[in-house]
């Protein structure tokens, strides 16, 4: 296909072939299928995104920024006639001041690079998606996105410190600081934390960064009779006060899932498995305590970091393992964590009422929950079954104070949802911030709300 006269040139690449572009018309969202884009851009520098941009917005074609296609709500799906501003390219780390515990980078760089470049610094960056070798930090701050590690650092926005952003009309504005306070004008930079490429396209990120901790956690695990039992052991350490470093939760449904995909020797008797780390060895010591007194089979405490990561593999590749057992439609619920016994209960009533397979594993120290409906792989519509019960555990999650979506964002799967949790003055708003921004709507439209 011929690109339109007048598209810019620019330094990085532009595909036009619709046989190359179909690599980029979805995200990992299965029931999310993307349209097909006019052209999918491949830039190297902010200037080549404002260019593309700037096109863009004289000739009315709408924009859909992508980072590393790993989303799990479609936000990141083509749009018919779009062009996509891939930033996949943009990987340079340009600096990480140790002095002041910062580091930019480009949108594109991959987030287990950006950890492990502080690392040789003797820092850390702290949000760890479980996709983190493969997500970019650009596609992080777009979606606010958590990790095993936030229940104790907290998640994406709150270590961006400033933002270079193409608006999408192609001018190139800064917003942020990298002082550790700052508050001159409205928050802009938050503001586009989470906003799901929206509002701008994020081409570099200033990002705090933590020491790292001088001695590895000691990992606690647990093995129990049934998924509510653990959640109740959650909700027994939040209570207890001690801030564990992670605390993850799988019930038996994923733990099958994981168990065919790359065996790891499930027994019979484990319906769930909790794992928690504490940064002391008291900590992890009270985590022993309450996960012992919820009724587990068995806990085993290590501190050996490479059993740890072992255990934690098994967490990491849920996803994979749900990818593995069918077609997905990834739910990313938050309760209050008091309420994760009962949400857990709620789901496997629902599961059985639909006859749907909901395997769930959890950032549990969080209250958040990731049901994911798993139907055939041939179906290329999602069952109503699937529907209907992805919107009883929505609102199952809202019953109980929580909320849709914890850190995958809306995207396109679940915006039907949206006026379930926000009022419409709230949703007006909304309207009024993204017509300010992107007056024409060309920035990825219906998405995020
Ligand atoms: C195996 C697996 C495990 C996962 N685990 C987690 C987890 O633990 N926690 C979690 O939060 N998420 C998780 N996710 C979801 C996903 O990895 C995150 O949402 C991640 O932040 C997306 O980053 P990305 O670079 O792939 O973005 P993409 O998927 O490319 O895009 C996501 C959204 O951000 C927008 N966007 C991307 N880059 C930019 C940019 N530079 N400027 C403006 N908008 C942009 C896109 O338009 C889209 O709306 C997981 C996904 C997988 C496949």
């Amino acid at each position: 296909m011929a690109l339109p006269e007048g598209f810019p040139q620019i330094t990085g690449a532009v595909l036009t072939d619709p046989d190359v572009t179909a690599a980029y018309a979805t995200d990992r969202c299965s029931p999310v299928y993307g349209g097909v884009p006019l052209a999918v851009v491949l830039a190297e520098t902010t200037e080549d995104v404002a260019a593309v941009a700037t096109w863009c917005y004289v000739n009315d074609v709408v924009m859909v920024p992508r980072g590393a296609g790993t989303g799990l709500a479609g936000g990141a799906a083509a749009i018919d006639g779009c062009v996509v501003i891939s930033l996949g390219r943009m990987t340079a780390i340009k600096e990480i001041s140790v002095a002041d515990q910062y580091a930019i980078a480009e949108a594109g760089v991959i987030n287990a690079d950006l950890d492990a470049a502080a690392r040789e610094h003797g820092l850390m960056y702290p949000p760890d998606p479980s996709s983190f070798e493969i997500c970019s930090i650009g596609g992080n701050v777009a979606t606010n996105a958590g990790g095993l590690r936030c229940v104790m650092h907290g998640v994406t926005r709150e270590y961006v410190l400033g933002l270079t952003v193409v608006l999408p009309d192609g001018r190139i504005i800064t917003t942020g600081r990298r002082t550790v306070k700052g508050v001159t004008g409205y928050d802009l930079t938050q503001l586009l934390c989470g906003s799901e490429g929206t509002l701008g396209i994020v081409t570099e990120v200033t990002v705090k960064l933590k020491p790292a901790p001088p001695i590895p956690p000691t990992t606690v695990a647990a093995a129990y009779p049934d998924v509510v039992s653990a959640a109740s052991a959650v909700a027994a350490v939040v209570r207890t006060g001690v801030v564990p470093a992670l605390m993850e939760l799988m019930d038996r449904g994923t733990l099958e899932c994981v168990e065919d995909l790359r065996p790891f020797g499930l027994e019979e008797e484990t319906r769930a498995m909790l794992i928690g780390q504490g940064t002391t060895p008291e900590d992890a010591a009270v985590l022993a305590r309450e996960f012992d007194a919820a009724g587990a089979h068995y806990v085993v405490v290590s501190d050996d970091p490479a059993e740890a990561a072992e255990l934690l593999a098994v967490r990491r590749a849920a996803f994979h393992a749900y990818e593995h057992a069918g077609n997905m439609f990834s739910e990313d619920v938050g309760v209050p964590r008091s309420k994760l016994p009962e949400m857990f209960a709620r789901i496997e009533e629902i599961a059985a009422k639909h006859d749907v397979r909901i395997p769930t594993c959890a950032h549990a120290g969080d209250g958040n929950l990731h049901p994911t409906l798993i139907y055939p792989r041939e179906l290329t519509e999602v069952p109503q079954a699937v529907w209907d019960a992805a919107d009883e555990v929505f609102q199952a999650a809202l019953d109980l104070g929580g909320t849709l979506t914890g850190e995958h964002g809306v995207g396109v799967l679940k915006a039907r949802w949206v006026g379930d949790e926000l009022s419409e003055d709230v949703l007006d708003l909304h309207r009024g911030i993204k017509a300010v921004w992107d007056p024409k709507n060309l920035l990825n439209p219906g998405r995020g709300f």
